[in-house]
């Protein structure tokens, strides 16, 4: 399945700066008002929308912009899609409903994955047919994934999957499943784990929505109870599962949600304008202690954006980031966090009378602080993060040399 060329997208010859002068006239004329957080018309997008608005975007050539033109992609570089992501960040949007099959499973199918499982999956995840989510922590198994039980036998042509998955987020609406499992037992660790892609109907799967401390319930435990799949639902060989898992890691502590720092920036000039909008507020902004707050954490974005066009230029030197990788999560998820204190900080002075837009500001912050509480979690604690940089990137003796 080919996406039909939209004539208005750029082609590679354009260059990643008229790629992101295209995506910024496209996204500023089609984005609704009533999905922009930072507008008085907002209000909370339904999943339905979110599909729709994403799937304009692929036809846009707002998707896919690194994958193949065989799988439905634009067969551009990290640059365009870094320029694409510097635009979607500047933008109050919503996050993507679908970034675990554009941002992870997308691109393990592409490394591991048979050529029939490109041809049906990568097509279908860019136009918004199917969501994925990621089956990898175990209620004993998170930080250290070789401790993972969800046991896969092979019984001929398929393969009989029991165990349990937690914090499985966007659960109860995937249709698939970036499955991990062993095949052997506990005490073989990271050797003969296995990756399937499985639809989430399959009969013995059950979902049990987990609601989170911002009142959602977007995450889930997901039970596996004699879930038969076919063998052409392996990604990859027995054994395989580890250096994939490992590779779907680096990709989400590297890569993923590359429009972080852009949308810290924009969250940030949105608190400060709601600020500015009420008289108390703004009389708060003339105060020191929030002046140098402000200051520190528009630095800290500076150097994000720094360390993401580092990453973007060492990719396409065709440099390998390893590691490396944890200094990006280490460092958005803390300066995140920073971010989220100060501007819960500023919104709780927001009263009945406050401006409109002080008001709907105190909303969106005490949410985004609530969930900022979660990024120093996922994706890789903070611990580990220090533990990967000290004993990889600084060659510190690990837990088993000591
Ligand atoms: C919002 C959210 C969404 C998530 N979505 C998904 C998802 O879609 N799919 C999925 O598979 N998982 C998901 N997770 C799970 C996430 O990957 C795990 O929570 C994370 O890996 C930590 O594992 P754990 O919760 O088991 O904590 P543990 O690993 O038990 O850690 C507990 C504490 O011990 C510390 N610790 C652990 N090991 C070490 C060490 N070696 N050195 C120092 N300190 C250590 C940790 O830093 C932490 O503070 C999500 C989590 C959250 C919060």
């Amino acid at each position: 399945m080919h996406m039909d060329k939209n004539p208005a997208i750029p082609d590679a010859a354009a260059g990643p700066a008229a790629y992101r002068q295209y995506a910024r006239d496209w996204l500023q004329a089609h984005l609704p008002a009533h999905m922009r957080s930072d507008s008085l018309d907002y209000r909370t997008p339904t999943l339905d929308e979110c599909r729709a608005w994403e799937a304009s975007m692929y036809q846009a050539g707002l998707a896919g912009m690194t994958w193949p033109r065989a799988y439905g992609g634009l067969g551009l570089s990290l640059r365009e899609h870094l320029a694409v992501n510097k635009e979607v960040g500047a933008l109050s949007m919503p996050e993507s409903v679908s970034s675990i099959g554009k941002e992870l499973a997308g691109p393990i199918i592409q490394a591991v994955g048979r050529e029939d499982q490109k041809q049906f999956f990568l097509p279908r995840i860019l136009a918004m047919e199917h969501y994925w989510c990621q089956g990898f922590s175990e209620p004993d198994a998170g930080s250290d994934l070789a401790r993972l039980r969800t046991k896969a036998t092979q019984e001929g042509e398929q393969w009989r999957i029991n165990g349990q998955k937690i914090w499985t987020s966007g659960a109860a609406k995937a249709h698939y499943c970036l499955l991990l499992t062993r095949t052997g037992t506990v005490a073989d660790k990271h050797r003969g784990l296995l990756m399937f892609a499985v639809p989430m109907d399959t009969p013995g799967i059950r979902v049990v929505p987990i609601k989170s401390i911002d009142g959602k319930d977007s995450f889930a435990e997901v039970f596996f109870d004699d879930v038969v799949v076919p063998d052409g639902a392996r990604l990859g060989e027995p054994d395989e599962g580890w250096n994939a898992a490992i590779r779907v890691l680096s990709i989400e502590r590297a890569t993923n949600r590359m429009y972080r720092a852009w949308r810290f920036e924009c969250e940030l000039r949105q608190l400060v304008a709601a600020c500015k909008s009420d008289p108390a507020l703004s009389q708060l902004l003339q105060d020191g202690h929030y002046e140098r707050r402000i200051g520190e954490v528009l630095g800290e974005i500076d150097a994000l954006k720094g360390l993401v066009e580092r990453t973007v230029d060492q990719l396409v030197a065709g440099e390998r980031i390893g590691a490396r990788g944890s200094l990006t999560k280490l460092y958005w998820s803390e300066c995140h966090q920073k971010f989220a204190e100060l501007a819960l900080s500023l919104v709780s002075h927001v009263t009945p009378r406050s401006s409109a837009l002080a008001r709907r500001a105190r909303k969106h912050f005490t949410t985004a602080y609530l969930f900022a509480r979660a990024e120093t979690i996922y994706a890789g604690t903070t611990e580990v993060q220090l533990d990967i940089i000290a004993q990889r990137i600084m060659d510190l003796p690990t837990e088993l040399a000591k």
